[in-house]
């Protein structure tokens, strides 16, 4: 069925005029189970969930200091699946109401970030839920709305973005331009409009079986590319003829960790190189929407350009923090956590209303 709301100006662009830097950012972290290495290693845990309900999570540091963290969320091993989308689902579900979203998992590799975001066929994750109720909730409001739903997949690896539902490589370099509406895309990036929870899973199933095209080891070309989603909705409101255009971004970003120097030469030290570059421009421009800075650095890496539109403005970000739970890991969850709590800092209360 045709869906005359092509050209319609994203709500972002409407809402963004006179209003500067207003951020709405909640940061839930998330630990994982020990593993059967932390076990058989007899690796002491480190982290404290006495008072978790709160939002406190205490780090054991050297045995006896403790140091504690706040968060909005702070889910313990035990939290399921379904504890952590209950959590998360409002924002899926205000990009239906023309918002636009940006959900992402940090932290150094094997703290279950791809189990957070991808999960497993037993146990979804936060992308195939936010499919399924978005679709469900599609469908409640057909009286009212017409929906049309696209998603992306790309991946950025060493600065370089990929289009992972391209059947054949281009040799033409993908950048993120700016529409003469404001908002910004990937001109030549595929779109495939999906009409199920479903046919957006398989079309996501394809992107990420792409990724490990090329590569010698999937898993560890993974922990070191951004796996970034984008969904598109355009809404046409039935009743007053007005449309809106939003985009949710699903984001499991690269390792944070750091290598050691010995390990690091050649493609190993630009990979490591670019994921921090990239890493650290996604801190700064959180920090200079905290900050109300008068130049936001969107432009310093290809994840924070690509995600411009979803971070800032009225757009609405979460971030998971992933952890673990080993002493071994202490310094990595300390360097995590820091990050997590600086971007934390940036909650700016409600945003203020457009006359
Ligand atoms: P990352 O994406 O950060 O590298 P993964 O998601 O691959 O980490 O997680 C590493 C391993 O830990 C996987 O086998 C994953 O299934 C498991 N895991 C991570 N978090 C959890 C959790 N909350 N509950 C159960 N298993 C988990």
């Amino acid at each position: 069925e045709a869906h005359d709301c092509a050209d319609s100006i994203p709500k972002l662009n409407k809402m963004v005029t006179g209003v500067q830097a207003l951020g709405n950012i909640r940061v839930f972290c998330r630990c994982r189970p020990q593993n059967k290495d932390d076990i058989s290693a007899g690796c002491a845990t480190v982290v404290d969930f006495d008072a978790a309900k709160d939002g406190d999570l205490g780090i054991l540091n050297g045995g006896s200091t403790k140091k504690t963290f706040k968060f909005d969320r702070v889910y313990t091993p035990k939290d399921s699946q379904v504890d952590v989308f209950a959590d998360a689902s409002p924002m899926v579900t205000s990009v239906l109401d023309g918002y636009n979203v940006c959900i992402f998992a940090y932290g150094q590799t094997g703290t279950g970030k791809t189990f957070t975001m991808e999960g497993t066929e037993q146990n979804r994750g936060v992308n195939y839920r936010t499919l399924d109720q978005l679709f469900e909730i599609t469908k409640e409001r057909s009286e009212t709305f017409t929906y049309n739903i696209s998603v992306s997949v790309l991946e950025v690896y060493n600065e370089q973005i990929r289009d992972l539902l391209a059947t054949s490589p281009t040799s033409k370099k993908l950048e993120v331009k700016q529409s003469s509406g404001g908002s910004h895309h990937v001109p030549g990036i595929l779109e495939a409009r999906v009409n199920s929870t479903r046919e957006a899973w398989n079309v996501l199933q394809a992107g990420s079986n792409a990724r490990a095209v090329g590569s010698n080891n999937v898993n560890e070309h993974s922990s070191r590319s951004h796996c970034m989603l984008c969904i598109m909705v355009r809404a046409k409101n039935l009743i007053n003829g007005e449309c809106t255009n939003s985009k949710l971004w699903l984001v499991d970003l690269a390792g944070s960790e750091r290598l050691a120097r010995t390990d690091v030469q050649g493609e190993r030290l630009k990979e490591a190189q670019n994921i921090n570059r990239s890493l650290s421009a996604l801190g700064d421009v959180i920090y200079a929407l905290a900050t109300k800075s008068s130049h936001i650095p969107y432009r310093n890496s290809k994840l924070t350009h690509l995600l411009q539109d979803s971070l800032g403005g009225d757009s609405k970000t979460l971030m998971f923090v992933q952890i673990s739970p080993s002493e071994k890991d202490l310094s990595e969850t300390l360097s995590s956590l820091n990050f997590a709590t600086r971007v934390r800092g940036i909650e700016l209360g409600p945003a203020k209303k457009q006359i």
